[in-house]
C-alpha cells in the first residue's frame, strides 16, 4: 500500500516521516500519473492560494478532484482543509471543492497566528491531542453530512465527510501519530477492502 503526498509545497517531509513511522510507504505526487496506484492522498499545509495555483499549473486540480469524487481517501491538513472545502469565505481562489464546508482562512487572528493546544478528540481516545495551529483556518459551518470530530468555541477544527478527512491543525508536526493512524485505519483500509 502506498500513500501519496501532494508535494507542490509545504510540510511534505513531515507527513512522510509520520507515514514511515507507521510502516507505510509514501510517494510524492507532482503530476497526474503519480495518482495511479495510491490508496490515499495527503494534502499538506502551506499557503492555499499558491497551492491552488500550482495545482492548476501542474494539471493536478481536476485529476485529484475527480479521484476524490471516485472515492480516493484524501486527508487535508490546514491548507489541505481549505482546498478540500467547497466554500471559502470571501475568496474565489482555486480549490478541489470536495467537502460541504464553509472555511474561514487565517481565522484565529494575528495574536493567535500560531499556537499549540491539547485538544480532546474522542475518536482518538481519551488522551488529548497536541494540536499545532499555524495561521490556521477553521470550518465556520458545515452541511449535516459533515461529521465534526473536534469543535472548539463553535468552530469545527477536525472533520470528516465520506472519504475525506480535514484538520485545521498540523498532526505531522508532532510525535503523536494518532491522526495519521485514524486516516489509515478508517479511510484507507476500509476503502481497499
Ligand atoms: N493560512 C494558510 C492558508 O490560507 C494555511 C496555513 C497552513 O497551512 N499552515 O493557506
Amino acid at each position: 500500500m502506498k500513500i501519496g503526498i501532494l508535494a507542490l509545497q509545504g510540510a511534505v517531509r513531515e507527513h512522510r516521516n509520520a507515514l514511515h513511522q507507521l510502516g507505510v510507504e509514501a510517494v510524492e505526487v507532482l503530476n497526474p500519473e503519480d495518482l495511479d496506484g495510491i490508496s490515499g492522498l495527503i494534502l499538506p499545509g502551506g499557503e492555499s492560494t499558491t497551492m491552488g495555483k500550482l495545482l492548476v499549473r501542474y494539471n493536478l486540480l481536476e485529476p485529484i478532484a475527480e479521484a476524490g469524487r471516485n472515492g480516493l481517501p484524501v486527508f487535508g491538513t490546514c491548507t489541505g482543509l481549505i482546498l478540500l472545502s467547497k466554500h471559502i469565505i470571501n475568496s474565489d481562489q482555486y480549490r478541489l471543492g470536495l467537502m460541504d464546508t464553509f472555511v474561514e482562512r487565517n481565522a484565529f487572528g494575528r495574536q493567535l497566528a500560531s499556537f499549540e493546544a491539547e485538544m480532546p478528540i474522542p475518536v482518538l481516545g481519551s488522551k488529548p491531542f497536541p494540536a499545532i495551529f499555524i495561521r490556521a483556518p477553521y470550518i465556520e459551518k458545515a452541511d449535516a453530512r459533515v461529521n465534526a470530530l473536534l469543535t472548539f468555541e463553535n468552530k469545527i477544527l477536525f472533520a470528516e465527510q465520506n472519504n475525506f478527512l480535514a484538520a485545521a491543525f498540523h498532526p505531522e508536526l508532532t510525535e503523536d501519530t494518532r491522526v495519521h493512524e485514524y486516516f489509515l485505519s478508517n479511510f484507507v483500509q476500509t476503502n481497499i477492502k
